[in-house]
């Protein structure tokens, strides 16, 4: 027999099995003995009041083993010889793409510019040792995309855009803990992600797709209004050489937030894209016992059976929204740059959230229009968000001393217009350097991050302290740029065969919903394909 219960019980009952069969089987009237399995289904922490609580959906099986499976598995069929769809981009978006083509009977060819995921890894590890960033492999490029070297959390607001549920489980399926299927705010963890992008990676290769590293789409192939295929370069590994190759069939063009040479090309070639807004900002690191602290309510901080603590903070100055972004407890900050001259911070967390730093993207909304008065940029160019992102980033990098070491400054110092003597101990590998970020930030992000900081502060007792670093710049919160898409058909507005996908595209935000889109631009090419 099972039975499903709704529970509310303390943080070191919940995460102990015995414990929490006892307290079951007390509040049941049941012999605990008789209780041979308890799964958790959700699992929430309140910890609005002093004494935190944790909510649990619980199934219990009672005279029964618990059989059944854990997470709802998707058969992926042979497509060898059946009709190809390139993918472009093997990040989160790409790549649920291409497993959904499969189970739709249509056989994906994904080109990744990138390297594969535990290659890439050699690359991130030389930004800090060598101060330089390979403009084909790094935080935003590989395969895996901006998602593999992240926090993996995989919470997601946009429940209506698609099946999120499913997404979490084509994770599990490949070797994600099935914890994501019951936490309220689940996430992978960096040091767990790769193993699960490689495996999805072997299903497509195992069912007959294909997938190729260090091919850069560098054109589409247009007949009329309708592409029938993409142009790339192979740059391999054992030469300088770089080949050019051609790929037909409809494409789905998912190449994330950062290609910018893509934006350039599809701007150039007349395929039409508009200008975006995005948030702009710096990383805020704390130490995350503070964190703990503040969040627990408690001097002790988070004890053994609570996690690092999360936050989200928003406001609005000045008719502009000021927010916490992509938190992560317990990580790290990290050099998120896609190429030389640049510098862009990001975070990412391992699965265990135990360093000793909790730190989050403090981001102020810019919309197009906040733009438009800036000389330098062409008034409503859609490119003019994307200027704005390329130009702090050179900024940054110039004040960090024209490397990686990035500009930083106390938090309570920059709310008050004051240089930091020194810095504190921060995650941040490559190093930082003393920077006055209020006076060299652009006004409009600078004096709201401190109008912003004044109100967190407020509502947060501590959070507003000099033991914080801020670190310039987080430009890469979203697409600074939207490739322009029919909603019903997924299809560019006007070029045929062409499905612009995910957050480079401007319809995803996040690794759930870049996923979610994947699967529904393969949908999509499934439709046209069999109406073609
Ligand atoms: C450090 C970091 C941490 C993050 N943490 C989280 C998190 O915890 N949770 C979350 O939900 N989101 C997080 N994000 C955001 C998330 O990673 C993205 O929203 C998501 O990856 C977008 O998926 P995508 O497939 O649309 O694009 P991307 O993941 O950006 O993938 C695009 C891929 O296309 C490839 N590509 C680009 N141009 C070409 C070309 N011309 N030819 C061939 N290939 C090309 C790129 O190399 C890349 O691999 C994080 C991002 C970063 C950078």
């Amino acid at each position: 027999m099972t039975n499903e219960y709704q529970i509310r019980v303390v943080p070191e009952v919940a995460a102990q099995e015995d414990r929490l069969k006892s307290w079951i089987a007390d509040e049941q009237g049941i012999d605990v003995r008789t209780i041979y399995g308890v799964r958790i289904l959700k699992r929430s922490i309140d910890a609005r009041q002093r004494q935190i609580y944790v909510n649990l959906k619980v199934r219990v099986y009672v005279n029964e083993q618990p059989t059944d499976d854990e997470y709802v598995r998707t058969e992926y069929p042979n497509v060898e010889g059946r009709p190809q769809v390139i993918v472009v981009g093997a990040g989160p978006g790409g790549l649920f793409a291409a497993l959904r083509l499969i189970e739709l009977g249509l056989r994906p060819i994904v080109l990744e510019r990138g390297k594969n995921v535990h290659e890439r890894k050699k690359d991130l590890a030389n930004i800090t040792k060598t101060q330089k960033v390979d403009s084909e492999s790094n935080y935003c490029f590989g395969e895996g995309g901006a998602g593999a070297y992240s926090d993996g959390k995989l919470y997601t607001r946009s429940k209506k855009r698609g099946n999120t549920d499913k997404i979490l489980n084509v994770f599990c399926q490949h070797g994600a803990s099935t914890a994501i299927l019951s936490d309220a705010h689940p996430h992978i963890g960096t040091d767990r992600l790769p193993k699960v992008i490689e495996a999805m990676r072997n299903t497509i290769i195992n069912c007959g797709g294909e997938v190729h590293f260090q091919t850069k789409m560098t054109r589409l192939i247009l007949e009329a209004d309708r592409v029938v295929g993409v142009e790339a370069v192979a740059n391999s590994l054992l030469s300088t050489l770089h080949s050019q190759l051609t790929f037909r069939g409809p494409v789905i063009l998912a190449t994330g937030h950062s290609a910018r040479d893509v934006y350039r090309y599809l701007s150039e070639a007349k395929v039409e894209i508009e200008a975006k807004g995005i948030a702009v900002g710096v990383r805020l690191e704390h130490p995350s016992l503070l964190i703990d602290q503040i969040q627990y309510h408690n001097k002790q901080g988070r004890g053994k059976y609570l996690p690092a603590a999360e936050y989200a903070m928003v406001t609005q100055v000045d008719g502009r929204g000021v927010y916490s972004f992509c938190m992560c407890p317990g990580g790290f900050v990290i050099p998120a740059a896609t190429d030389k001259e640049q510098i862009v911070v990001n975070g990412m967390s391992p699965a265990s959230r135990g360093t000793q730093w909790s730190n989050s993207g403090m981001v102020v909304e810019v919309r197009p229009e906040d733009l438009d008065s800036v000389e330098s940029r062409t008034l409503h160019s859609p490119l003019r968000v994307l200027q704005f992102q390329e130009e702090l980033e050179r900024m940054c990098w110039q004040q960090g001393n024209m490397k990686q070491t990035a500009p930083a400054q106390r938090m309570a110092d920059f709310v008050n217009g004051k240089l930091s003597y020194d810095l504190p101990k921060s995650s941040y590998a490559p190093g930082l350097i003393s920077s006055p970020l209020h006076f060299w930030l652009p006004k409009m992000i600078s004096k709201r991050l401190q109008e912003g900081f004044k109100v967190f502060g407020r509502n947060a007792h501590g959070f507003l302290t000099n033991e914080a670093v801020m670190i310039a710049v987080e430009t890469r919160t979203s697409s600074p740029v939207r490739i322009v898409r029919d909603k019903d058909t997924l299809q560019h507005i006007r070029v045929q065969g062409l499905f612009p996908c995910g957050e480079g595209a401007g319809y995803a935000g996040g690794i759930v919903s870049a996923g979610v889109d994947g699967e529904r631009c393969a949908e999509a090419v499934a439709l046209y394909l069999r109406t073609e």
